[in-house]
């Protein structure tokens, strides 16, 4: 099988001040969430998390803070890290700078409404133009060393589990989605995967 879960060396390399992978000396990993909060799947994630003792990251998007936010209040009572992932889930290849930082700041907005702030930020599908990169300074832009393929309707459980396990190693920054396209192949890989590398003696940590 291809190894299309992990992250092809040269993209680290051509966007080196973007982060891609955190700490790889210590057998941590870093649990991403993108595109929730929304109910049922993402209080699936929390609890799941919380059984697991597990600590993650979730990548809001603003508009669904809007609209649910008791889900994405028991997100930071439970102690797990958010950031910014827009507030409309633009494309940053299609989108004017100017349309895309205030898509930042919607979502910043928003959040703060909650008393939350963040310098975390992740480009939505991964696309973000070097000009936007340079207009969001001294923001933290977090892309990832696994992706899950979880929102891939076509890829079976199983395969999703191992492909996602075989890929992750110290210090890997894993993409997983809160969204009712990805639900089916996280509820089945979510649990699974956290067994599995809990019983190999990796930690799950905020980034
Ligand atoms: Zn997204």
């Amino acid at each position: 099988m291809i190894n299309v879960f992990r992250t092809p060396f040269f993209l680290p390399r051509l966007y080196p001040t973007l982060l891609w992978r955190h700490s790889p000396d210590q057998p941590d990993i870093f649990l991403t969430f993108d595109d929730g909060p929304i109910p049922a799947v993402t209080e699936f994630v929390l609890d799941t998390l919380q059984s697991f003792g597990a600590q993650a990251t979730f990548f809001c998007i603003g508009d669904n803070v809007r609209k649910h936010p008791g889900v994405f209040q028991r997100i930071v009572t439970a102690g797990h890290r958010v950031g910014n992932h827009t507030f409309h889930h633009v494309k940053g290849w299609q989108t004017p700078d100017v349309q895309y930082l205030e898509e930042v700041r919607q979502c910043d907005a928003e959040m703060a409404k909650h008393g939350v702030s963040t310098e975390l930020f992740r480009p939505p599908y991964g696309r973000i133009k070097r000009s936007q990169i340079r207009a969001l300074g001294s923001r933290k832009i977090v892309m990832w060393d696994v992706l899950t393929n979880d929102y891939d309707r076509s890829l079976g459980e199983q395969d999703c589990l191992a492909g996602t396990v075989s890929a992750t190693r110290s210090g890997s920054i894993v993409v997983f989605h809160d969204s009712l396209k990805a639900e089916r192949n996280l509820r089945y890989v979510l649990p699974r995967y956290l067994e599995y590398l809990t019983a190999g003696g990796y930690q799950f940590k905020t980034l």
